[in-house]
């Protein structure tokens, strides 16, 4: 068993909103804070959302999804939010001059004993060891959308990550529903986004091309996989923001054209409020995505130029 009771989610976007809760449910006490009220109130609405799912998916009752709800507070006041923490699980924007700053700043307000987690898909703790002031107590902690069902934690320590505090972070994911996926050293996407970030840039590759429109491209891979989801409804799935984000960081870095129109295709979609199946629209529509119909592996139809 862990020792971490008392949990702090800094940032409580698509990921952040659904760890809290996760860990609420598991009977944590957790505090969530995000940078303003604007953003705290649409954390409630999430969590609200959540309500539907967790009842479908795990088929619990109002009153225990209630329970669960009971265990969060709210604030936009970092100091606030870690005074009593055992763990801080960090989900903010993927944007290392972000995460920076942030570390540089929770590292002046929690207490020397608190644990730093980062839920970065793709930025290794290394990177931000330096900024924590306390790098033997910090390592990464990912967790995949949709935590209740998709529930694994992949758990990635930097080399000065102290053994005792990984074990320890194994333990709590155990606690909080997640099946801990301990890595033996650090990797960029650890294992799941290893695979799946070549996987999601290689099917954008394709559309930007012009070689084929999305919805043929997961038919595609549905149809010969034998897999329930192609690229566009996983991006649908993970919302629009963190692939744009990831996708234009590593484009510039590697000056990889067709990338940055991908990435400028998916801002327009961003900027139209078609942010995937969280906004109802993204790809496909939503709630019932034309993917998930029986006729969608049937049909073929697209331009084809002359
Ligand atoms: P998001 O854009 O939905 O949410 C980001 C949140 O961070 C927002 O609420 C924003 O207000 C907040 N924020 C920004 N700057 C902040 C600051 N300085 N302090 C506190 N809060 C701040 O993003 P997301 O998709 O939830 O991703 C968050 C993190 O989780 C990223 O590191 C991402 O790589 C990781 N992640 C995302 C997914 C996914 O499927 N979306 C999966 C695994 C990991």
């Amino acid at each position: 068993m862990s020792t971490i009771q008392n949990v702090t989610v800094a940032g409580s976007g698509v990921l952040g909103s659904q760890i809290a809760y996760q860990s609420a449910y598991c009977q944590k006490d957790v505090t969530i804070y995000d940078i303003n009220q604007a953003a705290i109130d649409q954390a409630k609405e999430r969590i609200n959302g959540l309500r539907a799912l967790y009842q479908r998916d795990l088929n619990i009752t109002a009153e225990q999804f209630a329970a669960g709800l009971h265990r969060l507070t709210y604030t936009t006041d970092l100091s606030q939010a870690v005074a009593h923490a055992d763990i801080v699980i960090e989900a903010i924007t993927e944007n290392p001059k972000i995460k920076h700053s942030f570390y540089q700043q929770l590292a002046q307000v929690a207490p020397q004993r608190t644990i730093f987690a980062s839920n970065s898909s793709t930025l290794t703790p290394s990177m931000f060891m330096a900024d924590t002031g306390r790098p033997e107590k910090f390592l990464n902690l990912h967790f995949a959308n949709q935590v209740w069902l998709n529930n694994t934690a992949e758990i990635m320590g930097s080399p000065k990550t102290d053994p005792a505090i990984f074990s320890e972070v194994v333990a709590f994911a155990g606690e909080i529903g997640m099946i801990p996926i301990p890595l033996k050293k650090e990797q960029p996407g650890y294992i799941l986004n290893s695979l799946l970030i070549p996987f999601l840039k290689s099917g954008l590759g394709l559309w930007t091309n012009g070689v084929a429109d999305p919805h043929i491209i997961d038919k595609t891979w549905m149809k010969a996989t034998g897999a329930p989801m192609g690229p566009f409804a996983i991006l649908d799935m993970i919302g629009m923001r963190t692939p744009y984000n990831i996708i234009r960081t590593t484009a510039t870095q590697e000056n990889d054209q067709v990338m940055l129109a991908a990435a400028a295709r998916l801002k327009t979609m961003i900027d139209a409020g078609q942010l995937g199946a969280e906004s109802g629209q993204g790809f496909y529509h939503y709630p019932d995505p034309a993917f998930t119909q029986p006729d969608f592996l049937q049909t073929t139809t697209q331009a084809i130029p002359h």
